[in-house]
């Protein structure tokens, strides 16, 4: 236990030091976005699986078209989804569509808005074409046997698409880490019950689950707990059996503040305490054997950006994303900001893009308690701690909520 407070870095690294990749599973690919590749997957089949045509209108052998104009006779039509009719003999043409086979003979597909004439069995060309021209190769975007995707690929809707077309149906992904939240105090009640005196609405349980759930997690709900030794250790125990344990509140210097005490005495291990970041300062991080263990000071704002510095890059990492950190893009401040001597600080901001820049703005009302300003907010600006003012201007790193 220490209580000198550690950089945003050093703690970022101390997380990613312990978030190593979970086991394996197979998934089928309509259930894959949103995964990580544990494996990489190779191709079923050539793809396109044959010779096709990119254009509606005629195959026809490049070499019958030399001395266009000409018009070459008809012989049908081939459909999508039946092989190619047979031969082209030499001196016709057939009509295909975009996708289909292109018949053996044929090298060359002729778009029918480039035909002079295409009726009465006739099709009118008026230059000449060259051999391959409109026909997309057999194994053109890939082979049968190569790697579609490396592993630790995340799945997006292009990922699984390529997936499906070469032909995989199941991959295999890393598990779904399976996280506990655990809300604690007294003064909570869910929204929608009547508040009594010196009570307030619980709100991080709301903001983490949709947090957890868009990094990949399984989540399960604890029930609340209130400010007791005995409850909040019980509590706790039975969310050490999940692979990541996110508590809300009482890791601060109260006397209520029962969370890293209760921890110690289940076996975890304290990693550090207290961050220089604001808002956040007061989380805790520790590990249990395979359990990481993250308590998020409970004032909604520093729950919502401690899960965004801390939480969500353990989750991608245990998920096996190459790089879980988060994505802090260049932005220009759009109005000053007064720095923090001692630590870095993350505002809530409106983004805009002018120009080609990325022009940030702070929401008003920055004080930790303060959610729904938050709520205003599309990102975080990250003010590296220092002394006076960040100049309209000044180059910032910015992170999308
Ligand atoms: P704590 O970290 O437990 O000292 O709580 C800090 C502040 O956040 C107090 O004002 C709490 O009432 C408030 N708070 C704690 N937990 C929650 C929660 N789950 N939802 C909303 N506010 C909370
Ligand atoms: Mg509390």
């Amino acid at each position: 236990m220490t209580a000198t407070l550690i950089s945003f870095a050093d703690a970022q690294r101390l997380v990613l030091e312990h978030a190593k990749p979970l086991g394996a599973e197979r998934v089928p690919i309509e259930r894959a976005a949103g995964r990580v590749l544990a494996e990489p997957a190779s191709a079923a089949v050539d793809l396109p699986p044959f010779a096709s045509s990119a254009m509606d209108g005629i195959a026809v052998r490049a070499a019958d078209t030399a001395g266009a104009p000409v018009t070459l006779p008809l012989a049908g039509e081939v459909a999508a989804g039946n092989p190619a009719a047979g031969p082209l003999a030499a001196g016709q043409a057939i009509r295909i569509s975009t996708g289909v086979v292109v018949p053996e003979g044929a090298d060359a597909v002729i778009p029918v808005e480039l035909l002079t004439e295409s009726d009465d069995g006739r099709a009118g060309i008026a230059e000449p074409v060259q051999p391959g021209a409109n026909v997309r190769d057999r194994g053109g975007d890939i082979r049968a046997g190569e790697t579609v995707l490396e592993s630790w690929t995340a799945l997006g809707p292009a990922q699984v698409g390529a997936l499906a077309a070469a032909g995989v149906a199941e991959v295999r992904c890393t598990r779904r880490p399976r996280v506990a939240i655990l809300v604690t105090g007294s003064e909570l009640r869910p929204p929608g019950d009547e508040l009594g005196p010196g009570e307030i609405y619980e709100s991080n349980t709301f903001s983490l689950a949709a947090q957890l759930e868009d990094a990949g997690a399984l989540v399960d709900r604890l029930p609340d707990v209130e400010d007791d030794e005995v409850a909040t250790r019980a509590a706790l125990a039975r969310g050490l059996e999940f692979d990541v344990l996110v508590t809300s509140g009482g890791v601060s210097v109260g006397p209520y503040d029962l969370v890293r005490r209760a921890l110690a005495e289940l076996g975890v291990e304290e990693v550090f305490w207290r961050v220089a970041v604001k808002p956040g300062k007061p989380i805790a991080f520790g590990v249990r054997a395979r359990t990481l263990v993250f308590g998020l000071p409970g004032n909604p704002v520093s729950s919502l950006v401690g899960f965004e510095l801390f939480v969500r890059p353990a989750l991608l990492a245990l998920q096996g994303v190459a790089d879980p950190r988060p994505p802090f893009r260049p932005a220009v401040l759009a109005s000053p900001v007064r720095r923090g001597a001692g630590r870095d600080e993350l505002l809530r901001a409106r983004s805009r893009v002018d120009g080609g820049t990325v022009l940030v703005e702070p929401v008003g009302g920055q004080a930790s308690h303060m959610i729904v300003r938050a709520a205003e907010a599309d990102c975080l600006v990250l003010v590296p701690r220092g002394d006076g003012e960040l100049p309209a201007g000044a180059s910032v790193g910015c992170l999308a909520l």
